[in-house]
């Protein structure tokens, strides 16, 4: 093998991006996954991702993911397709919820277009949703679906026409820094570069094992329905609703072959990513359905599929993004906490900074290790 400037580990959303960014640089990348190419054993998988400006976790998210916006219609034009779709979204819940009040506060400090509707206005512009009269919603016409297989597909093909070395079914077992350098070991094979992104995503705290990282693999699951009446569901925007403390509900409107999609957004407990009950019980579903009933009726008519995937979660749920407190040629962004999907392109960026530069002049600081303390 050649000798390579960068190594990563992790080729999902994360790493594909920094492999992207790193390439378009000019460098030797070399890329490792454990897993075969398009995997549904992470956490990039599942036909659909939010992208949303008004961030109700933390208005200090809004430039980054505005910067994102950019950065994926430039990934749409380079790869020649479409990967994000605008829908607008509508977050809703009680006024002074976490979903409602953070989504006005980002929307307010960051002269964002929105709309605050009450619920008769919400009724009347969406009647498909059965909702309390204390419910409001705030409206953003920007957000919209991106599709998670194809962008990180285009991120990898990105990389690997200028030249990245990018290799699945091959699990990094160990790494080591020495000196100025960094080797990394597989089953069979060693292989030495300048630097090193770790990716790893819920794997994270494995690969990182010493440093012994605040974040934890939590097991999630959604479902796609097909309703009794699909053009009902056809039209609406992207949704969530604050369904009770730190649990939300979320959902996709109806597209062909796909459904509705639902999904529930919250911690749930550590698990193992490596031994994690992938199957979705009867029971999950059956939950999932009466709440989807409750809100959305007509909507779970027919289960089409149920699937589980991963989070990585911190425990502010703010992503962690960082050097190796030892090593400075090692960095890692991972703790994505079920929202950084969005980010991938400005993650990419941000490792590609931190790993040429050993600083970067976006807005990360916010997101350093050490504030985990
Ligand atoms: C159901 C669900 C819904 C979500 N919805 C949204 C949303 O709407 N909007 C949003 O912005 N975000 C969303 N997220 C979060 C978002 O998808 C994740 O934050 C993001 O995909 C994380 O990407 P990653 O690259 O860190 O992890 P992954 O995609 O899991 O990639 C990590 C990779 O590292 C590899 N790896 C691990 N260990 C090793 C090793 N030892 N050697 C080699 N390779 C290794 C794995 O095989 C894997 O491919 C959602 C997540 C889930 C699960």
């Amino acid at each position: 093998m050649p000798n390579f400037e960068v190594i990563i580990i992790g080729l999902g959303a994360m790493g594909s991006a920094a492999a992207d960014h790193l390439s378009r640089r000019g460098l030797r990348v070399l890329g490792l996954d454990a897993h075969p190419r398009g995997h549904q054993l992470g956490a990039s998988h599942g036909k659909s991702r939010f992208i949303r400006e008004a961030y109700f976790e933390k208005p200090a998210y809004v430039s980054l993911v505005q910067r994102a916006y950019g950065q994926w219609r430039d990934l749409e034009a380079r790869s020649r397709q479409q990967l994000l779709e605008i829908t607008g979204g509508l977050w809703m819940g009680a006024l002074d919820s976490p979903i409602v009040a953070g989504a006005r506060l980002s929307a307010e400090r960051h002269g964002l277009r929105h709309e605050l509707l009450d619920s008769s206005e919400i009724h009347r512009r969406y009647p498909a949703f059965r909702i309390a009269d204390d419910v409001w919603g705030l409206f953003e016409p920007n957000a919209g679906i991106l599709k998670p297989e194809a962008c990180v597909q285009a991120q990898c093909q990105q990389a690997e026409a200028l030249g990245a070395r990018l290799r699945f079914g091959e699990r990094v077992l160990r790494w080591q820094a020495d000196g100025t350098g960094v080797r990394v070991e597989t089953a069979d094979l060693s292989f030495t570069a300048d630097r090193l992104v770790i990716a790893a995503g819920p794997w994270a705290a494995k690969v990182l094992a010493d440093i012994n990282l605040p974040m934890e693999a939590h097991r999630v699951y959604y479902l796609h329905c097909e309703p009794d009446q699909p053009e009902r569901f056809a039209t609406l925007p992207l949704w969530l609703i604050d369904w009770a403390p730190g649990v939300f509900y979320y959902g996709v409107p109806h597209r062909a072959g796909e459904g509705v999609k639902f999904g529930l957004h919250r911690a749930s407990s550590a698990c193992d990513p490596d031994i994690v009950d992938r199957a979705v019980s009867d029971a999950e579903i059956a939950e999932f359905r009466g709440a989807m009933e409750a809100l959305l009726p007509g909507s779970s008519h027919q289960l089409l599929w149920a699937e589980s995937c991963l989070y990585a979660m911190t425990p502010d749920t703010d992503f962690i993004l960082d050097r190796h407190p030892q090593h400075d040629q090692v960095v890692f962004g991972c703790g994505f906490s079920g929202h950084g999907f969005k980010f991938a392109p400005v993650i990419g960026e941000a490792l590609a900074d931190l790993a040429m530069e050993g600083k970067s002049d976006l807005p990360i600081d916010f997101l350093k290790l050490s504030r985990c303390g």
